[in-house]
């Protein structure tokens, strides 16, 4: 009785044993909650969103319909919204099946431009980190996660709250700048030098041409900010925190570039 069609729509997903006719289907059928990332327009009335999903990583999916007025998504399906999402995994992009919203942090962002801006860089930021699609990176999720909220807070100054997520997602990517030790030797600092190249803070004897030589307020801001600690941050100095947001974003700078060229070979073939 092998069917030749389609399958039918299937009421068996709900089940724990499906028949191996629905197997398939029940299997392929999944849940997360997950940050939206980016919307792209697709056709008429679809979407293409970005999520980056709490246990399957960033992934792309089709929400279909949401630009009809009655959609069901509606506008669930926003950036920087955390979402509960039904998705069907398809052989290319998964398909939305169910969108339900948690928190709609858009709304609230798009009102502070400060606000909106770092959360922008946030939403990038996560999607330039996440390479590759359906990898697993529940730090960086939890990470994107607590920094909207933060901004949405509105506790702690916004340049502040973008460079802790960039330094810890850094940190969880594996690109975590030295800020104390010599990121060569790991001569126990502190050292007054720092070059992005050579990883963060180096030694006298490591120092290599056009390292930079920034305050020590800045060096201990980045550690504070890296380490999850607000009290000092709260109180630094403006110039300090231009001084350390421009060593950041170099440091981030420079290994994203560094690290989609060592991807592919499509570039040079
Ligand atoms: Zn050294």
């Amino acid at each position: 009785m092998a069917g030749t069609g389609p399958p039918p729509p299937c009421h068996l997903l709900v089940h724990s044993f499906g028949c191996g006719a629905h197997y398939r289907e029940r299997v392929s059928l999944y849940r997360d909650e997950g940050v939206v990332l980016r919307v792209q327009k697709l056709g008429e009335a679809d979407r293409i969103v970005t999520v980056l999903t709490r246990r399957h990583g960033r992934v792309r999916a089709v929400a279909k319909g949401v630009r009809r007025t009655r959609s069901r998504f509606g506008a669930t399906v926003e950036p920087f919204s955390h979402v509960d999402l039904q998705l069907y995994a398809g052989r290319s992009l998964d398909v939305v099946v169910q969108a339900e919203g948690l928190h709609a942090y858009g709304e609230r962002l798009v009102a502070d431009y400060a606000r909106y801006t770092a959360g922008t860089a946030v939403l990038e930021t996560a999607e330039r980190l996440t390479a590759e699609e359906r990898e697993p990176s529940l730090r960086l999720f939890l990470l994107v996660v607590g920094a909207l909220r933060a901004l949405v807070d509105g506790e702690h100054d916004a340049g502040l709250v973008l460079d802790a997520f960039l330094l810890r997602a850094m940190a969880v990517s594996g690109y975590a700048p030295a800020l104390l030790d010599c990121a060569r030797c790991g001569d126990p600092g502190p050292h007054r030098a720092f070059s992005v190249p050579a990883g963060g803070t180096v030694c006298p004897a490591c120092r290599p041409a056009g390292a930079a030589s920034p305050s020590p307020a800045a060096l201990r801001l980045m550690a504070d900010l890296l380490a999850g600690e607000w009290e000092g941050p709260d109180s630094s100095e403006v110039r300090t925190r231009k001084e350390a947001g421009g060593l950041v974003a170099a440091h981030l700078q420079w290994h994203l570039e560094r690290g989609l060229r060592s991807l592919p070979l499509v570039e040079r073939a």
